[in-house]
C-alpha cells in the first residue's frame, strides 16, 4: 500500500486532504505536529510520501524537512505553503522538498501533484491510474483524454503535453521545459513547435479556441494550465 503522511494543525485543511487523498487510493495517516509527526513515523517506517504544511506550532515544515532528509529518507515530500509565503519556496527546496501546492488548492490539484510525486519515486500513482481535472479525465494507461466523458481524439505529442499539464495544473510551464518533457532531452529542434502543437491542442479542448479556457498564455514565458 502507497503511504501518506499528512502533517496540518489546522483540523479542516488536514481532514480536507486526508480524505482527498483516500479517496484517490491511498492509506494516510496524520499528523497535528511536527512532534506528533516523528511519533507517527516511528510506527508507520512504510509512508513513501508525507504532505508537510509550512506553518506549523513547535517544530515547522522547514525543519521536518531537514531533519527527514538528514536521517538519510529518501521519502517524497510536499510543502503546503499560504500565498504569502510564495517566496519562501527556495528555502523550501533547499531544505529538501520536492513539490509545493499553495492554498487554497482544489482537490484535483491536490491528487494530481501528489500522483505526479508518486510516479517520479517509482509508484504508479493512485490506484485508479487517472487523472482527473474539472471537465478531463486522462487515463495513463489507455493514453486516451476524455472530456465530459467523451473520447477526444489526441496524438500522442498532444497526449503527453495534456498529461503534463494536468500533473502541473496552476503552474506556469516554460516553453523550454514542455519541450523538454515531451520531446526529450536529445530533441534539438525550434521552440515552435510547442506553439504549434498548443495551438492544435486548443482546438480539440476548447470550447472556444480564441479565448482558451484551460491553456493560457504566459507571454514571454510559455503556458499554464487553468484547474
Ligand atoms: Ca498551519
Amino acid at each position: 500500500m502507497k503511504k501518506i503522511l499528512v502533517i496540518e494543525d489546522e483540523d479542516n485543511i488536514r481532514s480536507f486532504v486526508v480524505i482527498n487523498l483516500k479517496r484517490a487510493g491511498y492509506t494516510v495517516v496524520e499528523a497535528a505536529s511536527g512532534e506528533e509527526a516523528f511519533e507517527v513515523l516511528a510506527k508507520n517506517p512504510d509512508v513513501i510520501l508525507m504532505v508537510v504544511d509550512l506553518m506549523l506550532p513547535g517544530i515547522d515544515g522547514y525543519e521536518i524537512c531537514r531533519r527527514v532528509r538528514a536521517s538519510g529518507s529518501n521519502m517524497g515530500i510536499v510543502m503546503l505553503t499560504a500565498r504569502s509565503q510564495e517566496m519562501d519556496k527556495v528555502t523550501g527546496l533547499m531544505t529538501g522538498a520536492d513539490d509545493y501546492i499553495t492554498k487554497p488548492f482544489s482537490p484535483a490539484e491536490l491528487t494530481a501533484r501528489i500522483d505526479a510525486l508518486m510516479r517520479r519515486l517509482g509508484g504508479a500513482g493512485s490506484a485508479s491510474d487517472e487523472i482527473v481535472c474539472g471537465p478531463f479525465s486522462l487515463s495513463l494507461k489507455s493514453r486516451t483524454v476524455m472530456k465530459n466523458g467523451v473520447r477526444i481524439e489526441l496524438t500522442q505529442v498532444e497526449y503527453l503535453i495534456m498529461k503534463l499539464f494536468l500533473e502541473n495544473p496552476n503552474r506556469a510551464l516554460s516553453r523550454e521545459e514542455i519541450l523538454k518533457a515531451v520531446w526529450g532531452q536529445e530533441y534539438f529542434g525550434d521552440l515552435k513547435i510547442v506553439d504549434v502543437n498548443i495551438r492544435r491542442l486548443r482546438l480539440k479542448i476548447e470550447t472556444t479556441p480564441a479565448s482558451p479556457q484551460f491553456i493560457e498564455t504566459v507571454w514571454g514565458y510559455g503556458y499554464k494550465w487553468d484547474a
